[in-house]
């Protein structure tokens, strides 16, 4: 990408010079891990919230001085600025010849722990949407990790970790996150593990979806871009992270969808770029 002189915006909410006070009761070590464990990147937390209002009794408080950020993480910051501004664009541009608002998400940026109305994340458990107060939790040093744990470096692959997060912000505008949870509320652990899946591999072809206009109406793309994009959908599919955490696949546990599946629906957002080609849950075949 090449994001000079572009559009920032204005959602970001920079809270990385805030650090955890104990307050109450007590850190629960053993619930922030189970949510950690379950939300590796950024699967919705929403369904474990009992335990994650439960868990920490921590609060965060801005430190003294205002975070000192190095040149590159400033560069980082800018991009993930753009990004998120180029969202902004499509799906104002999208979202309304569907009868819905385009509604502008928060970006938090945070280092280590952030508090969320979905609960208190780490961030070891990867970026992640919180619904209830519509905000996408990032903590750039993702970004290392995409390129050096998971093989998938370059500007456009961490784009695509910003558009994943915004299109389960555009499943909550559209009242598919709300259907989804119910269904999962009443369905078993199989089934609803199956729904996750199709609610992950739809927010990939969303993403999709925002590439496309990004790249048709704005001109944000570069040459090798895409294959970045891609790389970085199958890099984190959870055949691959169960492979690097057990050395084994259980289909039945996939919550995210295999590489194959989400490299598969983010190319078919970006080559159709609607909202109906993204129907992961009419889909026979994933
Ligand atoms: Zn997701």
């Amino acid at each position: 990408m090449d994001i000079r002189g572009r559009r920032q915006s204005s959602n970001i909410e920079d809270r990385r010079g805030m650090r955890p006070v104990r307050t109450g009761v007590g850190l629960s070590i053993g619930g922030l891990l189970f949510l950690g464990v379950l939300t590796l990147l950024g699967i919705n937390p929403l369904p474990f919230l009992g335990l994650a209002t439960k868990a920490p009794e921590v609060q965060m408080q801005q430190t003294q001085e205002p975070y000192q950020e190095s040149a590159q993480e400033a560069n980082l910051r800018q991009m993930t600025a753009v990004v998120l501004a180029d969202t902004e664009e499509t799906w104002s541009a999208i979202l309304p010849k569907y009868g819905i608002n385009y509604v502008e998400p928060k970006l938090v940026l945070f280092n280590g722990l952030v508090e969320s109305a979905c609960g208190t994340a780490e961030s070891a458990m990867g970026p992640f949407y919180c619904p209830l107060d519509q905000k996408v939790y990032l903590d750039m040093s993702f970004y290392v990790d995409l390129t050096q744990r998971f093989g998938a470096p370059g500007d456009f692959a961490q784009a695509y970790v910003i558009a994943h997060e915004v299109g389960h912000h555009v499943q909550n505008l559209l009242g598919i996150a709300q259907k989804v949870r119910a269904l999962q509320e009443r369905s078993g652990k199989v089934e609803a593990n199956a729904l996750s899946v199709r609610m992950e591999l739809q927010a990939d072809c969303f993403a999709g979806v925002w590439a496309r206009n990004a790249a048709q109406s704005r001109q944000l793309l570069e040459a090798g871009d895409i294959d970045e994009g891609l790389r970085a959908a199958s890099a984190i599919g959870d055949d691959r992270l169960q492979k690097m955490s057990q050395g084994r696949v259980v289909p039945d546990a996939f919550t995210h969808g295999s590489s194959e599946q989400r490299a598969r629906w983010f190319r078919r957002g970006l080559e159709a770029g609607t909202l109906e080609a993204c129907d992961t849950f009419g889909a026979t075949q994933l």
